[in-house]
C-alpha cells in the first residue's frame, strides 16, 4: 500500500498532494509507509430502535462475516445497551455510547457518566455529534472538556466535527473546523484513544454523501492540523474517519482515499447486511 501519510506538508491550508517517500532496499525502490492505523468503522443509531429491532440487528450483525482487524463498534441508544451488551458478538463487535456527562457521577439528572460507561464495560463513547452541537447546544468547549474526562475515565472518544453547507459555501469551511479541533488539542493530552470523526453536517441523514474527493481533502487538512499541533507521530497514528451518507454502495470508492481511515456511519448501520459490507470496505483500502 502506498502512503505519503507521514509525509504530509506542515502547512494546515496546503493543498498540494504530499510525494511518497522512496527508499532504496535490497536492490529496489521501497515506498516507506508510515501508517499502521487499524481500519475503524462505527454505527450510530442514534434515537432508533425497539426490543424487536434491535434484536433484529444483533442477530443480522453476528451472522454478517466482517474483517479481522478492524474496529467495528455499535453504538445503541443507552436503553439497548445492556441487550446488545449481552447478545452482540464481541470478537466481532465493541460498543460505544452516543454522549456522556462532562463530568463524574452525581446530581445530574437524565445523564450518564463516563465512569458508569467504564464501570459498565462500554469501552467507547461518541462525542460532539453535530446532533448534539445543534440540537442541544454543546459547544466546542464543552465538546472538548467531555471529551477529556471521558478519556480521563478510560474510554475511547470518536470525536465528531464538520461543517454545515452555509459555512462551506460561505469560505468558513476550514475556519470552522479549526475552532473544533483547537478546543480538542486544548483540552486532550493523551491522542491514542481519539478518534476523529469529519462528518460535514450537510451530509448527515441527507443521502448527499462528500465526493470521494471533498473527503479526502479535509481529512488531509485535519491531519496536518494535527502535525502542527501534535506533531507527526500523533497525527500519523490519529485515525480520521468520515461520516455522511455512508452506505453499501459509496463505501469502498470513499475507503481507497488516503486519509480515510474508516467510517461513522448513521442510516446504514441500522440495517446488518449494509452495515457489515460498509465494515468489509476495509479489505477495498488494504488493496490501494
Ligand atoms: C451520523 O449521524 O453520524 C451519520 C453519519 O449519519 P448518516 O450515515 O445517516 O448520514
Amino acid at each position: 500500500m502506498l502512503s505519503t501519510r507521514s509525509l504530509r506538508g506542515v502547512d494546515c491550508r496546503s493543498r498540494a498532494v504530499a510525494q511518497p517517500r522512496v527508499a532504496i532496499g535490497r536492490g529496489r525502490l521501497d515506498i516507506v509507509c508510515a501508517s499502521s492505523a487499524k481500519f475503524f468503522v462505527g454505527g450510530n443509531w442514534k434515537c432508533n430502535g425497539s426490543v424487536a429491532n434491535v434484536r433484529k440487528l444483533v442477530d443480522e450483525l453476528n451472522n454478517g462475516s466482517v474483517p479481522k482487524g478492524v474496529d467495528i463498534v455499535c453504538s445503541p441508544p443507552f436503553i439497548y445497551i445492556d441487550y446488545v451488551m449481552q447478545h452482540l458478538d464481541k470478537d466481532k463487535y465493541q460498543l460505544a455510547a452516543q454522549n456522556c456527562w462532562i463530568g463524574g457521577n452525581g446530581a445530574y439528572t437524565g445523564e450518564v457518566s463516563a465512569e458508569q460507561l467504564q464501570d459498565f464495560g462500554v469501552p467507547w463513547v461518541i462525542l460532539g455529534h453535530s446532533e448534539r452541537r445543534s440540537l442541544c447546544g454543546e459547544s466546542n468547549e464543552v465538546v472538548a472538556k467531555k471529551t477529556a474526562h471521558a478519556l480521563a475515565a478510560g474510554l475511547g472518544v470518536i470525536a465528531c466535527v464538520g461543517e454545515t453547507l452555509d459555512q462551506r459555501n460561505s469560505g468558513a469551511m476550514f475556519q470552522v473546523l479549526d475552532g473544533q479541533m483547537q478546543a480538542l488539542v486544548d483540552e486532550v493530552k493523551d491522542w491514542s484513544k481519539v478518534v476523529i470523526a469529519y462528518e460535514p453536517v450537510w451530509a448527515i441523514g441527507t443521502g448527499v454523501v462528500a465526493t470521494p474527493e471533498q473527503a479526502q481533502e479535509v481529512h488531509a487538512y485535519l491531519r496536518r492540523f494535527c502535525q502542527s499541533k501534535l506533531g507527526t507521530a500523533v497525527a500519523d497514528k490519529l485515525r480520521i474517519i468520515y461520516g455522511g451518507s455512508v452506505n453499501d454502495a459509496n463505501c469502498k470508492e470513499l475507503s481507497t482515499q488516503e486519509d480515510i481511515d474508516g467510517f461513522l456511519v448513521g442510516g446504514a448501520s441500522l440495517k446488518g447486511s449494509s452495515f457489515v459490507t460498509i465494515c468489509n470496505a476495509a479489505g477495498a483500502k488494504a488493496q490501494v
